[in-house]
């Protein structure tokens, strides 16, 4: 049985291309979505985690998901695909991937091995750092930003940042999820934001 949170709908094979009808492509989300499970109460009490496990294991959830992702930022355009740890990552790598572009991590403190520059930001119970290689956008590089989730918007308004600290011109921030009532895009300012699912 194929892993999922809730209905077990089937794959939909080729179904991220932008010419179909818009019945179909309704059914992409939907299968996209179908595979996002909740986990209540992770990592703490009272949270619900959106787990995209399930959907990384499923091949056409997957590759739905880039191929919707790619489409939703066809209008920008971007030299860099900048992930931010560790969800962060495989999305926007293999977005960078499929578009031909290069990818360029932001990290938790202490783990690039290079130069870096950090940024920090306020948490619900006290703060959070992340970094970037000084040279990871040089020279007024276009970067599309790529996460899994857009919450409180407080991460992907501290990578815009260290972007711009490194000298690269955000373009637009791309999400799977994101949940609309904590207004997160709202910290984005006029950066253009993309999700594929709305809760
Ligand atoms: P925020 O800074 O509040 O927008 O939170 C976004 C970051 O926290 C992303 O990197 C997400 O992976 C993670 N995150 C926040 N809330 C959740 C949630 N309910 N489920 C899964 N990941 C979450």
């Amino acid at each position: 049985m194929p892993p999922s949170g809730r209905n077990h709908g089937p794959p939909v094979p080729g179904a991220a291309d932008p010419r179909q009808p818009q019945g179909s492509r309704r059914m992409v989300e939907h299968v996209i979505e179908d595979r996002i499970r909740d986990v209540p109460d992770f990592p703490k009490p009272g949270i619900v985690f959106k787990d995209i496990t399930p959907l990384l294991q499923d091949p056409h959830a997957f590759a739905s998901t880039i191929d919707r992702m790619a489409e939703s930022v066809r209008g920008h355009s971007f030299d860099l695909v900048c992930g931010i740890e560790s969800r962060g990552f495989l999305f926007g790598a293999a977005l960078a991937k499929d578009l031909g572009k290069g990818f360029i991590p932001i990290r938790k403190p202490g783990k690039l091995p290079w130069r870096t520059a950090a940024e920090s930001y306020e948490l619900e119970y006290g703060s959070d750092t992340i970094e970037i290689h000084i040279d990871a956008a040089p020279g007024g590089k276009r970067v599309l930003m790529v996460d899994d989730l857009l919450a409180t918007g407080g991460t992907m308004s501290a990578a815009l940042k260290l972007v711009q600290k490194v000298g690269g011109v955000p373009v637009a921030c791309a999400f799977v999820i994101e949940l609309s009532i904590l207004a997160g895009r709202k910290k984005l300012g006029d950066v253009p934001t993309y999700a594929l699912v709305q809760y």
